[in-house]
């Protein structure tokens, strides 16, 4: 290294440490003197590589506190202070191997502030293979993943995996970066929700940065995108994750997908897109049964460190099914109220936390929310969409109002039926078919699918 010490890193080193004195100075207004004091002010920078800035932390505790607490807002000014986006690593210091002296350090920074972009990541160490169960409802999807993780880009080219919200997609993209990045911390991976993507492609568009978006999602081994049906009805950026694609695919980096949907219903998105999506595995996450279920929920209490009084866990497994994002809901719900009664919970506690739980359903858009949505959009009122009316615009509206509940809530034609006024479920199934053909051929009815469907993720 020290024969590439040249007169331009000097250069680079008195800008990360200018950088940092200015984003010092930001961090002590944002957040006060008192963790200037005790955290920020001992970190060390001590390297500027590939888009990444290095620090070394006194203790695993001030590494893992500054990169949970300011580790975003760093991450942001650290970028502006050096002129392109840069991402910050916080190593803990470790005892047995020697401290990296000053002039090591600087030996090794090279110049990096032109550079093409490189993306930033946040690790979420929170979701790993380890703590995700397995059961027959995603064993294809975990095997899938565990594949790609220890040989990306080999066999399972892309791998996409589909299922309704709250049953471990993002939990599984993260375990296979975190995994990728134990064995290997420099592995270019890329994990990046598809709203996200979309913003920064925008971003990029209106800025003249294009050419820096697209080598910063190029310059990647494994690029994890969630989420993809976020950006149904979306064209451009479609057209941009298909070429991305594409240029990852030839060059044999490793690409995973996850959707609430698999890739033939995604309205709106082109067949080539489409064909694209599922070339490699795709795997579907059903929701968990009972088993699994309390398994989960064991296993998610060992790690928050509470207790079940007996049959309890059974209890909240049989009495909340579906998502595992409201079981967990439930699990700290009820934790709260244990918490001050010996870290137990309770029968009674779970019976609240059931409740509780049931009147937001984490995640998801209730039926009557969606059926409001609609019948604001179209202005026809809730009670004409569940009544009888045959009157063309009524009818239209509540086909659509189907279509949207099927996709949103996955729930059976049955169910949903129940929920439009008590129809029979193949009335049901054929207010979503009509919807589903037409879309194919109407543009307009594409984009009010679309827009409907975004609101609706907003609910
Ligand atoms: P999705 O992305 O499918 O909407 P998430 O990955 O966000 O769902 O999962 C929601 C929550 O449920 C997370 O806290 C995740 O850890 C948990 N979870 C889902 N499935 C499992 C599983 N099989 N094992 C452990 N935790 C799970
Ligand atoms: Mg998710």
């Amino acid at each position: 290294m020290s024969d590439q010490y040249s007169f331009e890193d000097q250069g680079d080193v008195v800008a990360l440490r200018t950088a940092w004195q200015q984003v010092m100075s930001r961090a002590r207004s944002a957040y006060g003197e008192v963790s200037i004091k005790r955290f920020l002010g001992s970190l060390e920078p001590v390297q500027f590589e590939g888009g990444v800035t290095r620090f070394r932390a006194s203790s695993v505790f001030v590494a893992e506190w500054v990169r949970e607490k300011y580790g975003r807002d760093l991450d942001c000014w650290m970028s502006e202070a050096l002129g392109s986006p840069v991402r910050i690593e916080i190593e803990a210091e470790i005892r047995d191997t020697p401290r990296v002296g000053a002039a090591t350090a600087t030996a090794s920074i090279r110049k990096e502030v032109a550079t093409p972009e490189t993306p930033r990541f946040q690790r979420d160490l929170r979701y790993r293979f380890d703590n995700f169960i397995g059961g027959s409802n995603n064993q294809l999807a975990l095997a899938g993943a565990k594949n790609v993780a220890s040989e990306p880009g080999r066999r399972f080219n892309p791998l996409f995996i589909y299922g309704p919200s709250g049953l471990g997609k993002t939990h599984l993209l993260h375990a296979i970066a975190n995994e990728v990045l134990d064995r290997d911390p420099r592995f270019p991976v890329l994990y990046i929700n598809a709203q996200s993507f979309l913003e920064q492609f925008v971003f990029a568009l209106q800025h003249g940065r294009v050419d820096a978006f697209r080598r910063s999602h190029r310059n990647v081994g494994m690029w994890l995108l969630d989420d993809i049906q976020l950006i149904m009805g979306k064209d451009k950026t479609q057209e941009e994750v298909f070429h991305t694609f594409n240029w990852l695919y030839q060059n044999a980096k490793q690409i995973v997908l996850c959707s609430d949907r698999p890739p033939r219903e995604l309205m709106s998105f082109s067949d080539r897109l489409r064909t694209r999506l599922e070339s490699g595995l795709v795997a579907d996450i059903a929701p968990p049964d009972t088993e699994t279920r309390i398994a989960i929920l064991r296993m998610k209490a060992q790690e928050r460190q509470v207790e079940f009084a007996d049959g309890v866990d059974e209890y909240l497994a049989t009495h909340l099914a579906g998502s595992v994002r409201r079981l967990e809901g439930a699990l700290i719900t009820a934790q709260a109220e244990a918490m001050v009664q010996e870290n137990v919970i309770t029968q009674s506690m779970a019976e609240r936390a059931v409740q509780a739980v049931r009147g937001t359903v984490g995640g998801t858009p209730r039926v009557d929310q969606i059926l409001e949505l609609v019948s604001d959009f179209f202005e026809v009122s809730v009670d004409e969409l569940k009544g009888p009316s045959r009157r063309a615009h009524i009818a239209q509206a509540r086909h659509i109002a189907i279509f949207l509940i099927k996709q949103i809530t996955n729930g059976s034609w049955k169910q949903i039926g129940v929920q439009m006024g008590h129809r029979d479920h193949t009335t049901v199934l054929h207010g979503f078919r009509k919807i589903h053909t037409q879309m194919d051929k109407d543009r307009d009815l594409n984009d009010t699918i679309n827009k409907l469907m975004s609101r609706a993720n907003t609910l």
